[in-house]
């Protein structure tokens, strides 16, 4: 029976995250991965899955690893509008005071970096799940059959997490009625580093990525639509989007393959099921994707979870109090995550007049409120006090 401090299962972003974490603080370690291999970079070189990160995160992540940082854009302008609005909001990074106002990466990009500083690593990896989980004796059967006995496991293994199911965990999960198509294209018009949002016919965002005329596309659009667009060929496409996104970056010249995904908030009804057991990440929570906070909020888990790790002076001894306050801080702040998003979907769904004025007038009074916008924009870039992880 192998001996480890900490098992960590799910190699994504969040669970390589964490094991670098381990290495850190020098626990022994075990990292279990069963990648399921998706090959999305398209035919215009990006990746078609990309990931809005704040500053806060985009730093942390660097300072994990010493291999060359994987390849990022900034963000110095967000634009926000609506299709029937006649406002609109415009964040600039000039008015927070920061370098940036977030960073657009490469999702299988910030993956492989993570994972190849694990491989440099002492601790190991395993392409292997966990099977069977002995509670009493706090010791893990793998499909290998191998047994692994550990202090600690933490669950990273995305959403549809099996071995959260093992930790007898219930996942609630509401369904949103929509699914969120992310590709790549060229426009006419160059970026100059900014994001474009436009609510209308769905939810639709272009991200500035490394090339001046290209944007990863994340579009949340509701079943019915994407049964339309779906059937939709390139040219279709094309125009399509352009019209969506009112020609603000001129014509959709260009238009890699389309993936989509269904959108759910999903809640692990407890991030700690054992005392030992943690769960963090996709695996724990997931939101809609409208203001790119899934994996920020993964990495405060893992934040969270390194402050608890660091606290403990005697490796024996990893406090299940803390584990207990920090589990119900990030479940907190999931549901108010969860619920944000909500609104925000729901509020610009708003059909009737009245309604619609009130919502055009609401954003009028925000843009004009500096201190309020400044406000939500940090907390957004990872640096308000809803931020705090310890
Ligand atoms: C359309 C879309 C756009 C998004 N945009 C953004 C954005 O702009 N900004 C942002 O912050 N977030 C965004 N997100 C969310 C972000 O992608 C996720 O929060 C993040 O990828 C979750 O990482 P994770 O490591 O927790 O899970 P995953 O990436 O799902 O990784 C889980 C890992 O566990 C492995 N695994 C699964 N089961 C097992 C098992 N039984 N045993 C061992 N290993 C297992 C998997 O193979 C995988 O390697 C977006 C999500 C979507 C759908």
């Amino acid at each position: 029976m192998a001996d480890v401090d900490i098992v960590i299962s799910g190699g994504g972003a969040i669970g390589t995250a964490m094991a670098l974490v381990c290495e850190r603080l020098r626990y022994r370690w075990l990292l279990l991965d069963q990648p399921v291999k998706q090959h999305s970079i398209g035919r215009l070189g990006f990746d078609l899955r990309t990931l809005a990160l704040s500053p806060q995160s985009i730093a942390w992540l660097d300072g994990l690893h010493d291999n060359e940082n994987f390849p990022r854009q900034r963000v110095d302008r967000m634009h926000i509008w609506e299709q029937l609005g006649t406002s609109s909001i415009d964040f600039l990074r000039e008015e927070v005071g920061s370098d940036s106002l977030a960073w657009i990466a490469e999702h299988s990009k910030v993956v492989t970096t993570l994972q190849k500083q694990c491989e440099t690593h002492v601790g190991s990896i395993e392409a292997e799940a966990i099977k069977k989980i002995d509670s009493a004796q706090r010791y893990l059967t793998l499909t290998n059959d191998k047994t692994v006995s550990c202090k600690l496991l933490l669950i990273a293994e995305g959403a549809n997490s099996a071995t959260r199911r093992l930790a007898g965990t219930r996942w609630v999960s509401q369904n949103l009625g929509q699914r969120a198509i992310v590709t790549v294209i060229e426009t006419e018009h160059t970026h100059n580093n900014t994001a474009w949002q436009r609510f209308g016919s769905g939810i639709l965002a272009f991200l500035p990525l490394t090339s001046p005329r290209t944007y990863a596309v994340v579009w949340s659009v509701s079943n019915r639509m994407f049964e339309e667009l779906k059937s939709f060929d390139d040219n279709q496409f094309k125009e399509r989007m352009t019209l969506a996104s009112d020609r603000i970056c001129g014509a959709v010249i260009d238009v890699d393959q389309r993936l989509s995904f269904p959108l759910n908030h999903g809640l692990a009804h407890t991030f700690l099921p054992k005392p030992w057991i943690f769960i963090l990440g996709d695996a724990a929570h997931t939101i809609h994707p409208l203001a790119g906070q899934g994996m920020n909020l993964g990495i405060e888990d893992v934040r969270g979870l390194e402050s608890v790790l660091r606290a403990c002076t005697n490796t024996q001894t990893i406090s299940p109090s803390q584990l207990h306050t920090l589990a119900q801080r990030r479940r907190a702040k999931a549901i108010i995550m969860q619920q944000l998003m909500s609104l925000f979907d729901s509020t610009w769904r708003w059909k009737n007049p009245l309604s619609h004025w009130f919502r055009n007038f609401g954003v009028r009074i925000f843009s004009r409120a500096p201190a309020i916008k400044r406000q939500i924009i940090r907390e957004a870039m990872g640096f308000g006090p809803m931020t705090k992880v310890n």
